[in-house]
């Protein structure tokens, strides 16, 4: 049996687990980037660009793109087309790094075989920010943490933040946000680790 270098907790464990079974599906090498672009036609989902929606009012176009661009990042639209297939619309304005964050955790609903709740759920957090979810909130945390660990799995993570590399500079190779590095960094408990060879440069 292979010994596999795993994040400490029972649940990042087997969100770690999953994530490598994303990345072995995609066949790429546990030290390189994912892009979850590849993976989106596995798991069934069609990427529509934003500008290809029609009926949108200018005014309506203007808000989306304009003051409200940082309350959504994109999500799946619930109705499967005929074929099967379910449409996914990304928010054009936040960059391939955030992007990169929400595809993946619709391909990790998928894949991790989530149902979509009868009732969506639509809250604003404390910081005034409007959340919508489509599935259970354990199910969005799963497809959130799993997602995150593919694109940064936690050996590859652990092994550069040793060598003394900035969050900065992982992200650039994972092709994720800086954010993303240091929430994996910390959920894996590598902080610390992380602060000292940070200090130690
Ligand atoms: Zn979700």
């Amino acid at each position: 049996m292979t010994e596999y270098d795993l994040p400490p907790g029972a649940k990042w464990r087997q969100f770690e687990l999953y994530a490598m079974g994303f990345r072995d599906f995609a066949g790429i090498r546990p030290d390189v980037a994912l892009d979850p672009f590849r993976l989106a036609g596995f798991a069934n989902l069609l990427v529509v660009a934003f500008e290809a929606i029609k009926g949108l009012t200018p005014e309506v176009r203007e808000h989306l793109l304009g003051d409200a661009s940082e309350k959504w990042s994109g999500g799946a639209c619930s109705v499967p087309l005929p074929d099967g297939r379910k449409i996914v619309i990304l928010n054009p304005n936040h960059g391939r790094m955030r992007t990169n964050a929400t595809l993946m955790e619709e391909v990790s609903h998928v894949f991790l075989g989530h149902r979509p709740s009868r009732l969506k759920v639509v809250a604003e957090t404390a910081s005034g920010q409007t959340v919508s979810r489509e599935y259970r909130k354990t199910d969005e945390e799963a497809a959130y943490g799993t997602g995150a660990a593919a694109l940064v799995p936690f050996a590859a993570l652990k092994r550069y933040v040793l060598e003394g590399l900035s969050s900065t500079e992982i992200a650039k190779r994972f092709r994720v946000s800086r954010e993303l590095v240091e929430y994996r960094v910390k959920v894996t408990r590598l902080w610390k680790l992380y602060r000292s060879a940070q200090a130690d440069k």
